[in-house]
């Protein structure tokens, strides 16, 4: 829990950059809108499955399919060389380069390239490297690393770009992006056609033909693949599918997620050097194209993690980028701060602790608020959140997490302290916040020491959760006077400890169990028909990680309910009574990613009488558990631009399903001294049926 000190600095940089945080904004919103309009009318998610499908294929068949495109490409004239290490590949490809005399190499954008440090090493040979996609080639001339694996220069607006040309040309250039591309079009074209090499990474490559397939925008990668007489691609072995029916399915969701794209503008197919049989049918290599295709293939440690059941996850990226702009930290802080070179984001701390070790990564582990955002963007379905607990698992708890976790898993403890604080935050109490200037983005609300009254035992056991239990009680209580009205007898039980989202978020699993174990040895004593939770973190952790730590959890995870999902489930009598209004609905992070609540707290509010306004892209307040205290000033940023939102809608009230939101929310709108209306949806449903 405790931040390392550069990292901290690397992120008060990113935040106090105005350009960045303005070129952030801008590539996120329209990327937003793009991939909607993209994916519209599709079966997105079947098409996500298939991806899913062919790339889980692929790599258990990963030795069979890389001999046959071996064996496929060299029938079709390609030189492929497979390389073990970087530096093997390295060593090759700068031999290559020298015997063939060559000087000026162009490049099509290649992370792969990026990865091995290509254009250092052959620079260091004397060979002159031009990126030539536009993105690249900034990052280039800025001599900087890609802040992006599909958008290398998202870092930059069109105002650095100006500035960054104005130095290259020595002369004055004008911030517009037309006559930006238009001056790099003009400068790169000379070195397309002095070129005697181009080298490129592939995103697919075919077992049954040899065949690699590139997709581009811009066309430089057709003009450094197809102009210089010699043609370098390199690419990682889990980049082979097996067929172009497979290859197709792919290049469907690739450009949709990764750009917001129905297609891209190029999609080249190379099989083999061109070549020509126009003369007496005779095969000439070498026509309007390469004479030569060298194929690099390079593992570098990737197929040691093919067996291992959750690391083998990571050769399934089809390195889309999508996970990366989506991220709701990365949006903020940017690539540079998030992650190690070439792979930023959540995944590029998975491939680089592969790549390079976990140690590379360690620190930056924190920067991932577990919001799983990634997860469910992923068109091949990767954990990516899982991959980083597991990360911050071999990493282990520092001093402060183990004094911090047994609050939670200890009842004891939890309420010795409790009565303690709430001692303590008397002299400081104002309108139920504690009035200290403990964060500067949020108040914290007054610690309760209500305690609940009603029956010890029933049918539909409550599972509070910490927040609720020792700040809003009102939540709880509304739920129980809700499930009384509809006929059930609800319960709780003091007993019960904390789902156990600390833990896991800090990848304690072991804590975890431990908290698990208790809570399942209660659910087994009580016995109750369903179990409902009012939060969406303990609702995910308790039906989809306690079955995987311990047994008894596969039993209960199919009892355990959303509130919101149980009263449209059954059906509970909702009418219009009150007023009505304008709600701005907050979907909570863990709602959309984890628990996979959407549509039934909307629905219950418009059953209710209720004009519901959601966001088309739901962000993140910033509460995000331990993360908000490890980086107050992102979580800041996020609940700034949340409120903000809120303000833009001008809504009678604020309704979510997540205590942890509720805290972010009103503590937030307090400090600014706004107008505080934030509710669980169950306290709304309660105060409509009194
Ligand atoms: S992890 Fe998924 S979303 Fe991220 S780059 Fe890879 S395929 Fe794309
Ligand atoms: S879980 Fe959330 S914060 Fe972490 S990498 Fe994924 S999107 Fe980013």
């Amino acid at each position: 829990m405790l931040v390392n000190f550069f990292l901290k600095r690397r992120v008060k940089k990113a935040l106090e950059n105005k350009n960045l945080q303005k070129a952030l904004e801008n590539a996120v919103n329209h990327y937003n809108r793009n991939f909607k309009n993209a994916i519209e009318g599709l079966e997105w998610d079947k098409l996500k499955r298939r991806v899913r499908e062919i790339k889980e294929r692929s790599v258990s068949r990963l030795p069979e399919l890389l001999e046959r495109f071996v064996k496929e490409a060299e029938r079709a004239g390609a030189k492929v060389y497979v390389a073990k290490s970087k530096e093997s590949a390295l060593k090759y490809i700068g031999d290559l380069i020298l015997r063939k005399n060559e000087k000026i190499v162009v490049k099509a954008k290649s992370m792969l390239s990026e990865e091995i440090e290509l254009n250092s090493y052959l620079e260091s040979l004397g060979i002159k490297v031009v990126e030539t996609d536009l993105g690249e080639w900034i990052v280039q001339l800025a001599k900087e690393k890609p802040s992006h694996i599909t958008a290398p220069a998202l870092h930059k607006t069109r105002e650095d770009v100006a500035e960054l040309f104005s130095n290259y040309f020595g002369k004055k250039i004008e911030p517009d992006i037309k006559e930006l591309v238009k001056i790099a079009r003009r400068e790169l074209r000379k070195y397309f056609l002095e070129a005697g090499v181009g080298i490129s990474g592939a995103n697919i490559a075919i077992a049954e033909s040899g065949t690699i397939v590139i997709v581009s925008n811009e066309g430089n990668a057709r003009l450094a693949t197809s102009l210089p007489p010699l043609h370098i691609c390199i690419l990682t072995p889990e980049k082979i599918v097996e067929t172009i029916e497979e290859a197709s399915v792919i290049l469907k969701v690739l450009p949709k997620i990764s750009t917001g794209q129905k297609v891209t503008t190029y999609v080249s197919f190379i099989t083999g050097p061109s070549r020509t049989a126009d003369i007496e049918k005779e095969i000439v290599l070498g026509a309007h194209g390469p004479e030569e295709l060298h194929i690099v293939i390079i593992d570098d440690k990737r197929t040691e993690i093919r067996e291992d059941p959750l690391w083998k996850n990571v050769l399934y990226c089809i390195k889309c980028g999508a996970c990366m702009t989506i991220c709701p930290v990365y949006d903020i802080v940017g690539g540079h701060v998030f992650g190690s070179p070439p792979y930023p984001g959540g995944i590029g701390l998975a491939i680089t602790s592969v790549l390079k070790g976990r140690k590379e990564i360690k620190s930056i582990l924190d920067l991932c608020s577990d919001c799983k955002k990634c997860d469910s963007h992923c068109p091949s379905g990767i954990p990516i959140s899982k991959l980083l607990i597991d990360l911050k698992r071999r990493r282990g708890l520092d001093l402060l997490d183990r004094v911090f976790l047994p609050y939670f898993g200890s009842n004891r403890i939890r309420k010795t302290l409790n009565t303690f604080l709430s001692l303590l935050q008397l002299p400081f109490l104002k309108d139920g916040f504690i009035n200290l200037p403990l964060s500067s983005s949020k108040l914290f609300p007054a610690i309760s020491l209500r305690k609940y009254k009603g029956n010890e035992r029933g049918n539909v056991l409550l599972f509070l959760g910490c927040l609720i239990r020792d700040f809003y009680p009102e939540i709880g209580e509304s739920a129980i006077n809700i499930l009384k009205k509809a006929g059930f007898e609800p319960f709780t039980s003091d007993d019960l400890v904390c789902c156990g989202a600390p833990a896991l978020h800090l990848g304690d699993l072991k804590s975890l169990k431990n908290f698990a174990d208790k809570n399942l040895s209660i659910f087994e004593k009580l016995n109750p028909e369903y179990i409902l939770t009012l939060c969406p973190t303990g609702n995910g952790i308790m039906r989809k990680e306690y079955p995987e730590i311990d047994e008894r959890g596969r039993k209960w995870c199919e009892r355990i309910f959303d509130f919101s999902k149980f009263l449209i489930m059954k059906n509970f009598p909702l009418e219009r009574k009150g007023k009505g209004g304008k709600i701005y609905y907050h979907h909570p992070c863990h709602s959309l990613n984890f628990a996979g609540i959407r549509n039934e707290p909307l629905e219950i509010l418009r059953i209710l009488g209720f004009e519901v306004y959601e966001e088309d892209f739901p962000t993140c307040c910033g509460f995000a558990g331990a993360f908000s205290f490890q980086f107050p000033e992102i979580s800041s940023s996020m609940l700034r631009k949340k409120i903000e939102s809120i303000e833009r809608e001008s809504p009678d009230f604020v309704v979510t399903s997540c205590p942890g939101c509720i805290l972010n929310l009103r503590g937030g709108l307090a400090k600014i001294g706004k107008k505080n209306k934030v509710y669980h949806i169950a306290e709304i449903i309660n105060q409509e049926l009194l």
